[in-house]
């Protein structure tokens, strides 16, 4: 499984919005690593054109300077919110240069490519063309509100026209090709309303990568940008690195599925590429009602809430509350709110009472049980129907497979008030339903940790650590490891609470 996020515009700084998409790619990403498959995640920074070039010369800077700074900045925020990715590509980086140049070349080659002259309105911060029809009054860019500028040049064109048979037979075909269908019925609109050939070049600009047949143009941002998936494997300098990695499954916000799940698709046919497993596009991450942006100054930085809620907290809740194919609310209250009643409560709590009993009752260690089967099977079910549950990731329903996951705790909790190991613990005759009991439900915890391991890493290892377990709970394949069984006599050890109460003030 090859994975990939957008790589992110170098002038915008990371805000929640990225992080939400890289939060899905690598819950994603750990997912299919948990299921013992080969998986490979990228993301990474798009550092060419016309933007970055106008915003380093505001800032006093070299483009050069700029990009390296602000690219620092993801590769930072990332490692804050344990994403797991194999590689983060620049496109500044010679990797990216050279692949790049290999793609046009073959573009190309292949009769696709040709000189016209171009007239039109661009948007320097959509780095677009935009038609007068669809302007706002007084000419302003109908995403950032501000005035386009008219623009005349010669410029390289993509026959992106030609491919508008091929692209619908292959969405035809492959019904799983854009997710999800409402988005693919968009594409299928768009392309049925006739696709105009692409300008892939700019005359005016320096910072891009030169166009090989002729360097007096570099090539447009956007196209270049999509390269970066080809280029980042290997595409043009290691086709055994490439063989091995493609195709790609790409992880996109619906803003830009156009560029994705038309353009893009049609530059891999021209340039004799597989497409694309598939194009998943989510929605928006809204704040007070917007799409989050720099115009609007509604960002919110990851950072501001990781001291509240910690990486789990903020990584759960993105997955758990906002469901792929929708806008979702961000709100501070709803957080607090999700935080302190599935992780405080439902979890935290539940892993604290247990352990507590276990130290309390049996000096920390139980016996592992004896019988073929747990002493309440419903337990058993309960983990095996949470374990099914989280095949869901696979579809991107990650909010479903968690509240499946819940379950398991749900029935863990149940459990403990139906056996209550508090009075089985004063009778002496019941000394050995006290273990099984107490063995079921530190088994249950063995099953929980696993499954929450691809969207809570640092809670799933510290459960991992307080059930003294050997080895680590994202150890593939989880479908044999997150089999309900005997839970091994360990000393456990029940250590801090995984996730304290949030005061809601
Ligand atoms: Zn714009």
């Amino acid at each position: 499984m090859y994975i990939t996020t957008p790589i992110y515009y170098v002038t915008d700084a990371p805000h929640i919005g990225h992080a939400y998409t890289t939060v899905i790619g690598d819950a994603l990403a750990r997912f299919y690593r948990l299921a013992g498959q080969e998986t490979w995640y990228l993301t990474g920074t798009d550092e060419h054109g016309l933007k970055v070039a106008r915003a380093a010369a505001e800032a006093g800077l070299s483009p050069q300077e700029l990009v390296d700074d602000i690219s620092q900045r993801y590769v930072r925020v990332w490692e804050s919110l344990r994403i797991s990715n194999d590689d983060f590509i620049r496109t500044t980086e010679e990797r990216h240069r050279i692949g790049a140049k290999a793609f046009l070349q073959a573009l190309y080659d292949n009769g696709d490519v040709y000189l016209a002259p171009y007239e039109g309105l661009y948007c320097v911060s959509c780095e677009d063309y935009y038609k007068e029809e669809d302007l706002l009054e007084g000419g302003l860019c109908p995403i950032h509100h501000r005035p386009v500028e008219h623009f005349s040049e010669d410029n390289y064109f993509f026959r992106l026209s030609k491919y508008s048979e091929r692209l619908l037979a292959h969405i035809e075909a492959n019904p799983e090709f854009v997710y999800p269908s409402t988005r693919r019925n968009e594409v299928i609109g768009f392309i049925n309303q006739g696709l105009d050939d692409l300008s892939i070049s700019r005359a005016q600009l320096e910072w891009g990568i030169p166009i090989p047949w002729d360097e007096s143009q570099v090539t447009y941002v956007w196209v270049e940008a999509l390269m970066n998936y080809a280029t980042a494997v290997g595409y043009g300098y290691d086709q055994a690195q490439f063989d091995r990695r493609w195709p790609p499954t790409h992880l996109v916000g619906k803003d830009i599925l156009r560029f994705h799940a038309v353009i893009w698709p049609a530059m891999l046919m021209a340039a004799g590429l597989e497409l694309p497993r598939r194009v998943a596009a989510h929605g928006w991450l809204l704040v007070g009602g917007e799409k989050m942006s720099k115009t609007s100054l509604n960002q919110i930085a990851p950072d501001d809430l990781l001291g509240t809620f910690g990486v789990d907290g903020l990584r759960y809740h993105l997955l758990r509350d906002l469901s792929f194919a929708s806008d979702g609310s961000f709100s501070w209250e709803g957080m607090v709110e999700r935080y302190n009643a599935d992780l405080a409560n439902d979890f935290g709590n539940l892993v604290n009472r247990i352990l507590n009993m276990v130290e309390q009752y049996r000096d920390g260690t139980v016996p592992a049980r004896t019988g073929a089967e747990p002493v309440d099977v419903g337990l058993k079910n309960a983990a095996g129907e949470a374990v099914e549950a989280l095949a869901g990731f696979a579809d991107l329903g990650f909010n479903d497979a968690l509240l499946g996951v819940w379950r398991l705790f749900g029935a863990a909790n149940a459990y403990v008030e139906e056996t209550a190991p508090w009075k089985i613990a004063k009778d002496p005759e019941q000394g050995q339903r006290l273990d099984e009991v107490l063995n079921g439900l530190l088994e249950a915890l063995r099953v929980g940790a696993i499954l929450i391991s691809p969207v809570m890493p640092e809670a799933a290892a510290k459960l991992w650590d307080q059930l003294a377990l050997p080895g680590a709970p994202d150890e593939p394949p989880y479908t044999e490891t997150a089999v309900f069984g005997t839970f091994p006599e360990l000393t456990v050890n029940r250590g801090a609470p995984l996730f304290p109460r949030i005061e809601a003030e």
